[in-house]
């Protein structure tokens, strides 16, 4: 059963939302068929672009890496479906600021057929030693998949004591995660298993949201006799932002993970049921990330469902499969309604981060309503589950004052969008937390560049002086020895052997 219970901790802040899980949690999980073309960015994932491996013309199957990755900073891509390389180039990708990034573009032959240099699949993943399994998790290109996509092998570095594994999805609308649940609970199981191998953790914690009963059962029956075996399903009262990383942690465990700190601080990991299932795939089946679950929402799609796509497929093929926009679509918007943001068209491709299309209709997201001054009424401070005055951050980020924002502790907010929800003066809070951070990173960025620059300078310039000391040296040795070896006629053989190459010049001269 689920651990009712067990002890739970309260978050500060946060907020009591309808949940809007009903409508695409009416059928199955649903395959479409294959697009004619997809678009594969090779930055998909928090960290650096992975290296494009495949060129235009290029045949390519299906698990096939089309970019490499080195380090795990970067997470590799791979083809989500057999077909051809028509393009490498910049084409608009589903990101805030709107930019192009590369893509590799396929257009596929429908055969779907896999790539024969998959990687073994691993049954025996206990025998396995954690480096290995990091590896495999590394080269199957997994990020996290409740929408950070964060490269996971960089959460699988070091033993930890406990892994909590996330399965609350706290953000109305989004239901992909209630539904792999309900359908895969044995698959993500044994990926917990396989996390939990690789960790080390000497406890495990599924949470679940209360609002999500047949997930919750699903889990529990996977689950068996194995709670007495040191993993603990436990069920977590709905609230909004619930299922962010530090507000889980308080919650089930009571701890804080300290303001600068991460939660491996405190000797915990959190991971996604999305993750763990496809760090099954990656294991026991040898298959990389190529597909993933996108809940396709909202007042304006005809059919809400949950799909699932092959990464790289254009959004407007999902649509399509909805049975199409309904005449009140007005917005569509990747992510929920609290931290998604708006996308300018369908013809951006699903990435690795999708979780969930939200087809927003009129009353979804309101009429556009005037932008007032801060009354200072504290709203958005109550409501603030990073216990941040989110006022304060607005005014300094409105003035750039980005040394300021930091002392407030700007890092710690997670866009949960809490305080802009509240607000009466309908300020745009979290689109100037997030202006802000990109703007302290490039400068951290330009700083660490410029002071990378003068330290090579200085090295150079320090090379070239103990250079130039060192032949200094060379020279006065040779003169010594020289001088040692003819103390009487140093100096007169000197002059005589410049005497002999002035006299052999000038009778080469005589002579022609
Ligand atoms: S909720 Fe809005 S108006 Fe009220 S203090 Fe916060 S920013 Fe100002
Ligand atoms: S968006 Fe940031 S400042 Fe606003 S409530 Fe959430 S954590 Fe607090």
């Amino acid at each position: 059963m689920p651990d009712h219970s067990a002890k739970l901790w309260h978050f500060p802040g946060g907020l009591q939302l309808d949940p809007h899980k009903s409508q695409s949690t009416q059928h199955p999980i649903q395959r479409i068929p294959i697009p004619s073309r997809i678009a594969l960015p090779v930055k998909q994932h928090i960290g650096e672009a992975a290296e494009v491996s495949v060129r235009e013309g290029d045949y390519v199957y299906k698990g096939q890496p089309i970019a490499h990755a080195q380090n795990h900073v970067r997470t590799p891509v791979h083809a989500s479906t057999s077909g051809t390389v028509v393009h490498v180039c910049q084409q608009p990708v589903p990101h805030p600021s709107g930019l192009t990034d590369l893509c590799v573009v396929i257009d596929t032959d429908g055969l779907d057929r896999w790539f024969d240099g998959l990687l073994d699949p691993i049954k025996d993943y206990g025998m396995v030693n954690p480096a290995c399994l990091r590896a495999r998790v590394h080269e199957s290109g997994i990020v996290g998949l409740g929408g950070a996509a964060f490269p996971t092998a960089i959460k699988l570095q070091r033993p930890i004591e406990t892994l909590l594994i996330n399965g609350v999805e706290c953000e109305p609308y989004i239901s992909c995660d209630d539904m792999l649940l309900r359908e895969r609970s044995a698959e993500i199981l044994e990926g917990v298993r396989i996390l939990r191998h690789a960790l080390e953790a000497r406890h495990c914690i599924i949470a679940i949201e209360g609002d999500m009963p047949l997930a919750l059962e699903a889990m529990r029956q996977a689950l068996g006799g194995e709670q007495a075996n040191g993993i603990r399903l436990v069920t977590i009262p709905p609230k909004y932002p619930a299922g962010g990383e530090r507000q889980l942690i308080k919650t089930v465990t009571g701890q804080e993970v300290p303001s600068d700190g991460l939660p491996i601080d405190i000797g915990m990991i959190c991971h996604n049921v999305g993750t763990a299932n496809a760090i099954y795939h990656a294991v026991c089946l040898g298959k990389p990330l190529v597909s993933r679950i996108v809940t396709v929402t909202g007042g304006g799609i005809k059919q809400p469902k949950n799909i699932e796509a092959l990464i790289g497929t254009p959004m407007s093929h999902l649509i399509e499969a909805c049975g199409g926009y309904t005449d009140r679509f007005e917005r569509l918007i990747m992510g929920g309604p609290m931290m998604g943001f708006t996308l300018p068209s369908d013809r951006l491709p699903i990435i690795k981060a999708t979780n969930c299309l939200l087809v927003a209709s009129q009353d979804e997201v309101g009429s556009p309503s005037a932008v007032m001054p801060c009354i200072h009424c504290g709203d958005c401070a109550r409501v603030c589950p990073a216990i941040l005055l989110p006022q304060e951050l607005y005014r300094f980020a409105q003035a750039k004052h980005f040394d300021k924002l930091q002392v407030y502790d700007l890092f710690d907010c997670i866009e949960c969008g809490c305080c802009a929800y509240v607000c009466p003066s309908n300020l745009p809070l979290v689109q100037y937390y997030r202006f802000a951070k990109y703007e302290i990173i490039a400068r951290e960025h330009d700083q660490a560049s410029a002071e990378l620059a003068r330290r090579r300078y200085e090295q150079r310039n320090q090379r070239l002086a103990h250079e130039k000391q060192e032949h200094a040296q060379r020279l006065a040795k040779k003169k010594a020895l020289l001088n040692k070896l003819h103390p009487d006629n140093a100096e007169d053989s000197r002059k005589a052997a410049i005497r002999s190459v002035v006299e052999r010049v000038k009778a080469k001269k005589a002579t022609h």
